[in-house]
Order: structure tokens, then sequence, then C-alpha cells
């Protein structure tokens, strides 16, 4: 099984000579290896490192959207369509996470499955906004909603490739006590911070579903979409806001331009409270592969104790569910 990241167009600035040699040896190279497995399609990291757990080695997965990627503003290049086109089953988000994929999406659909992960997830727990679709996409900051996209992935998996799925579900029951005992420990870390300042700042607001499961209020800049600017009127209510609760630290997001957190901080200082920035936190798209960061598990983990650490609380030990999970990607605590 193979991860790929969006792939780079290096190809433009060869010769046609060597691109055709390069043809010529792939075709070599492929009449000679074994039966490629079904191809997985998916659109943010999140979705692919629940594949990648589930699935083993019974697909090649391909993730479109890496590191620092805005899933809102993402559209579908040429390359991306014909990678699209290519999948034996396409997963993604939706509640309009991928707002501008919608067409693609449609287009696509019949020809193959294309499956939102977030189909399971109750009526009840999707959160309402009154700007952008109507509802908060961002369902994967809860880990314990996240954990119900498990039985979506693996059950469509098995559809495709029958001979995997006890392997798939052995995975997914391994995968699921590990989302359920992070949830909790995200739980006890929140509630460690000073409840005056248990406010948690931020760019846009991808945070609510994290603020509703962890109990902590929040604060976004932009509003729950990233298609519209903040205005000046979000930045001073923001920055009042901070120097009313003394919040001691406001955070940037790996996906998002830090010039409006700038502007809040600006604005705070003006009122001569001093305010730092957080560290940077993953909102819609993990971290490097490779790193800890870069699985999903990471993602949770480095955000609350970013949060936590920020805003004066104390983590606590992992549990010893996610003791494994830390000595792979060497966790200190
Ligand atoms: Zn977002």
């Amino acid at each position: 099984m193979t991860i790929n990241l969006k792939p780079q167009r290096f190809f433009k600035k060869h010769t046609l000579s060597f691109v055709l040699f390069f043809y010529l040896a792939l075709s070599v190279f492929t009449a000679c290896a074994p039966k490629a497995e079904p191809k997985v399609v998916t659109t943010t990291g999140m979705i692919g490192d629940v594949i990648k757990t589930i699935a083993g080695d019974c697909f090649d997965i391909e993730v479109m959207m890496g590191p620092g990627i805005d899933p809102h503003l993402y559209k579908a290049s040429a390359g991306d369509v014909k990678t699209l086109q290519s999948a034996s089953i396409i997963f993604y988000s939706g509640l309009h996470l991928e707002g501008q994929l919608g067409e693609v999406f449609e287009a696509l659909q019949g020809k193959r499955p294309v499956v939102a992960v977030t189909q399971n997830i109750p009526e009840t727990s999707i959160l309402k906004t009154s700007s952008g679709y109507g509802v908060d996409p961002h369902v994967w900051m809860d880990a314990s909603l996240w954990a119900s996209t498990l039985d979506v992935v693996k059950n469509e998996l098995s559809k495709l490739e029958p001979d995997c799925q006890a392997k798939m579900q052995s995975n997914a029951d391994a995968f699921k006590p590990q989302l359920l005992a992070l949830h909790d420990w995200v739980k006890i870390s929140i509630a460690s911070i000073p409840d005056q300042q248990r406010i948690l700042v931020t760019a846009h607001d991808a945070f609510n579903y994290y603020g509703k499961a962890y109990g902590i209020d929040v604060a976004g800049i932009q509003g729950i979409s990233t298609e519209s600017e903040a205005a000046i009127a979000d930045i001073r209510e923001t920055a009042n806001t901070v120097v009313e609760r003394k919040v001691p630290a406001i955070f940037v997001e790996s996906t998002i331009n830090p010039r409006t957190i700038d502007a809040v901080m600006q604005a705070v200082l003006d009122k001569g409270q001093e305010l730092a920035i957080g560290g940077q936190l993953y909102s819609d798209a993990m971290g490097q592969a490779g790193t800890a960061g870069g699985t999903y598990i990471g993602m949770i983990y480095e955000n609350t104790k970013a949060i936590t650490e920020a805003l004066g609380g104390t983590v606590p030990p992992l549990p010893q569910e996610l003791e494994a999970w830390a000595q792979t990607w060497k966790v200190e605590q």
C-alpha cells in the first residue's frame, strides 16, 4: 500500500526523449508487476489516516490534499480529475467541507461509489451555522464523532474486497478504542485550564465541535468557511473578548494565512495587554507525513497539548490505549 500526496508536475521541465524513455521503462515494469490493488482516492489527510489504518495493504490509497491545504477552497485540477476517474472508490468528508468539489463528485457518482465518511453521524450531533452552507463540517475535531467514520470506511471497502473484510474488521476494532481513549484524554486536559481563560481564539471557526466536546469556549475570527474575509469589526470584537477574559494566548492555523490573527494580536497589544501566539494548530489538514502530527491521533494530541499548555493547564500522560502510538512516534510525555 502506498500513500501518495498530490503529484508534482516536474515532468514538464524534462525533454520529450526522457519522457518517452521513462514511459517505455514504466510499461515494461507494469507488464511484469502483479495485479494492482484497487485504488482508493480521498480528499483530506484525516480520512486518509482512517483508510490507511483500516485497509492495511489491501488497497492503493491516494490523498488529494496534503499538509497546509485548505479543503474549503480546493478546486480539482485536470490531474485530480484523472486521479478521481481512476479510483475504484472515492471517500470525501462531506457536510460541504469540500465546497468546490460538489460538481466533480456528482459527475463521478454512479460509475464508482462516492462516499461521504460523515454519513453515519446523527443529525442531532451536526452543528448548525447561520453562515456558509448551514452546517459545520469540522467534525474530525471531536474524536468520538470521527470514530463513526471507521464503520463507513470498513463497510464500503469490504464490499470491494470481501477477502480483506476480517482483517479490516480487526483493524477497525483496534483503532476505535484508541480514538475513544484520545477523546477522554482531551477532555481531562482541557478541564485543567483555569475557567476564565478557557477560550480558544483561532483564525476561522474550525473548532466548534472541539469546543462542544471538550468544554472550551471558541472564538473563530473568520467564520465557518475560509471563503469570506474577516471584517474589521470581527477583529475588534475578538480583541475585546481577549482583553476582557485576560486570555494569555491565541492560535494560528496550519491552513490559514496568519493575517487576521496578527491583526487581533496588534489590537490587544494596543490596549496594553500582553498576548502570545500559543502555537500553530492543525485545523483542516494534518501535519507532514512521517511525523506524529501527520496522523489523526497526533493532530488532536498536538493541538490539545498546545492549547492546554498555552492557556495555563497541564496535560496528563496519555492513556494505555495510546502507548503504542506514542512509542511509534517517539512522543515524549
Ligand atoms: Zn475549515
